[in-house]
């Protein structure tokens, strides 16, 4: 297992810096943390920042010396201090029980009703941030809970427990004193021409009650999430593992169970060699994130917990990658992609890119190799399938309702409102954001920047709208960066080199030609997701102040402003983790950073992120235990 360097590198190619130790790979991540720790996942209270930095700085420098040379000893301190402060934390936050008992039924003042739907990452972050007094707020979900995705992958391998990644819901809106409402049930309609949604709870037990009824909005937030993407494959529903099928923690379960089930099974007595090798075949589908750092964590997992239970297979056991594409990692940076497939390759992993899985049995998977043509099936005792995500069945429906039946998933304007349907709001991975292409209004803004009528625009006329051009086009933003360009007024001597002083309405198309080819549809992260619930709210919150005093751009179309500004998405970089405490990262500023010292950044930002101080000592505690004795490889 590879431990020695870890690389710093910056977008220039430039290795900036090399921490060799993991002391001093601690005191790196605190730096990165603390630009990082408050914006990769904004549904956490923000940093505390009473605590000057140098002191932060010399403390880690004196403990860097200290623990130099006893890496799991410093890694011990640290995730211990970091949980005896969540428990005074954690006891604090109990004197605030009790939440009261809201009879549905009731006549509340009429204040407006607001439905969400979902209480994933999206939902939770619109519900914490929202002034739940001004509306009248009621949440449905089937799972009761919010689960902290990024860190399902630790719990198909038991590195963290699933309690210990979950919220109950109710927790997070007893703070509200009962203003908003929670239904534990699934949305089964959305009726947009009725407004309301009908919802049917889905409890095993034989209880008593209406399971089935309906609310009426006068705003509804989806905020549905995804579901798994087969892409129609035979053999995959039936034979695969998710991690997105069932409610996901669900899923992480069943794979932590079923991979002790293929070690037991390859141990049982009368097996041939080639039984137990296929029982002891791992494959993953998929190389992006996820994809890999399940492989990741499976091959840790078996490295420092399995083999000393099952020494008698050790040399049996197969960890394979497949990947349609090129490269796993792809949608990183090359040299992450690079740096994360000679790892698996050092690490015994196997990465078949180029491939396209076919079909799956439960004994074999077949796939097509694209550079031969060739299809070919391997035997496997485990397949976990994560290629991406589809629309859920009641999105789907919803979209044929209003005219969407064409699209991918729900489209939303810039304000995150869908399009074809009033006061109806999408966010998070259901959604994806149709920004405005500027050259589908290019003569409106002409006309509108040409006060004088007079057919050409001087620089004066267009420095005028231009602030409204960038919050209502960002793309403009993103070509002048591209192009290396100061102001936006550059975009006219590109024309013909020289500087211009007025351009026709044919020039200023041609000048602005290039712009829409920066438009680059959001990713389905848990960032994306948290940024939207919580930017929805702020609009919430100040509808009835900025209908008076609106704060977006102009209107070309028509005269006036916005009331919002439109929603903009600010990327805090990315995380994959790659096993033997190696992980790699994009941070802002186009930095890739990779190795030991990103894995302390990883667990630093992580914890920080729990969405309450329970989570937080939960997971650091599991980290702690798995440090001392191992993962618990029980069936349970
Ligand atoms: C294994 C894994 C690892 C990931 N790691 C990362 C990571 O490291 N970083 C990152 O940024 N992103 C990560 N993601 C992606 C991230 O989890 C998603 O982008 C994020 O969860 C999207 O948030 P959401 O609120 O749109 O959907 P979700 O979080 O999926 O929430 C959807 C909600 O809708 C509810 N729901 C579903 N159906 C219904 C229905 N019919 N009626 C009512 N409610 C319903 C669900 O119960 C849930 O509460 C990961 C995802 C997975 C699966």
């Amino acid at each position: 297992m590879e431990r020695s360097g870890t690389n710093s590198v910056s977008s220039s190619n430039k290795i900036t810096q090399v921490n060799k130790c993991h002391a001093c790979a601690a005191t790196h991540s605190l730096l990165l943390l603390s630009d990082l720790r408050t914006s990769l996942f904004p549904l956490d209270q923000p940093l505390d920042s009473g605590q000057p930095q140098m002191t932060i700085l010399s403390f880690f420098t004196r403990a860097s010396r200290a623990f130099n040379g006893h890496p799991a000893a410093s890694k011990l301190l640290v995730l211990c201090t970091i949980s005896s402060g969540g428990l005074l934390a954690y006891a604090e936050s109990q004197s605030n029980v009790g939440s009261p008992i809201v009879d549905p039924n009731q006549n509340e003042p009429r204040k407006k009703r607001v439905v969400v739907l979902g209480t994933g990452w999206a939902g939770t972050s619109f519900l914490k941030y929202l002034d739940a007094s001004a509306y009248d707020v009621q949440v449905v979900s089937p799972r009761n809970y919010f689960a902290f995705t990024p860190l399902l992958p630790s719990v198909t391998c038991g590195t963290v427990e699933a309690r210990s990644i979950v919220e109950p819901v109710r927790n997070i809106i007893k703070k509200r004193n009962g203003e908003i409402k929670f239904w534990e049930a699934e949305c089964v309609k959305i009726d947009a021409a009725n407004k309301s949604v009908s919802l049917r709870a889905n409890f095993d037990q034989n209880l008593v009650g209406n399971k089935e009824f309906s609310l009426e909005y006068d705003y509804l937030v989806i905020a549905l999430g995804a579901q798994v993407n087969t892409f129609n494959t035979p053999g995959v529903k039936e034979n695969c593992h998710f991690l997105k099928a069932s409610p996901e923690v669900e899923d992480a379960q069943k794979i932590r169970m079923s991979v002790i089930d293929c070690f037991e099974m390859a141990v049982l007595p009368g097996l041939s060699e080639e039984e137990r090798r296929r029982n002891l075949h791992f494959v993953i589908v998929g190389g992006g994130p996820t994809g890999v750092e399940f492989a990741a964590e499976l091959h840790d997992y078996f490295q420092e917990d399995l083999v000393k239970l099952y020494p008698m297979v050790k040399d049996l056991v197969k960890i394979t990658v497949i990947q349609s594409g090129d490269h796993i990692l792809n949608m990183f940076d090359d040299r992450i992609s690079t740096f994360a497939e000679k790892k698996f390759t050092r690490d015994g992993i196997d990465v078949q890119t180029g491939c396209r899985v076919v079909s799956v049995s439960d004994k074999e998977i077949t796939m097509k190799v694209k550079s031969k043509g060739e299809v070919c099936s391997i035997p496997h005792g485990l397949v976990v399938w994560s290629t991406g995500i589809g629309t859920r069945p009641v999105v789907r429906d919803f979209m044929q309702q209003i005219g969407q039946a064409d699209k991918r998933v729900l489209v939303t304007d810039e304000w995150l409102r869908v399009k074809g349907c009033e006061d109806v709001y999408a966010i998070g991975d259901c959604a994806s954001i149709s920004q405005r292409k500027i050259m589908e209004d290019i003569f409106t803004i002409f006309k509108a920047a040409d006060k004088d009528n007079s057919g050409t625009l001087t620089v004066d006329e267009f420095r005028d709208v231009v602030d409204d051009i960038i919050i209502r086009y960002p793309q403009v933003e993103l070509y002048l960066k591209s192009k290396h360009l100061q102001d936006v007024t550059d975009l006219w001597k590109d024309l013909d080199g020289s500087d211009k002083k007025e351009v026709t309405v044919e020039e200023f198309k041609l000048a602005l030609s290039q712009v829409d080819s920066q438009m680059k549809s959001l990713p389905a992260t848990a960032q994306v997701a948290a940024q939207q619930g919580t930017y929805l709210s702020s609009c919430f919150n100040r509808r009835e102040h900025c209908k008076e005093h609106p704060e977006g751009p102009r209107r070309f179309k028509s005269s006036g402003q916005h009331e919002f500004l439109p929603f903009r998405y600010k990327h805090f970089g990315q995380f994959a983790p790659l096993g033997g405490e190696q992980a790699a990262a994009e941070l802002p500023g186009d930095w890739v950073s990779m190795g030991h010292s990103t894995q302390w950044l990883w667990y630093s930002v992580y914890a920080s992120k729990q969405v309450s101080w329970r989570t937080r000592v939960l997971v650091v505690s599991d980290w702690t235990r798995r440090f001392i004795f191992g993962r618990d490889s029980s069936r349970i």
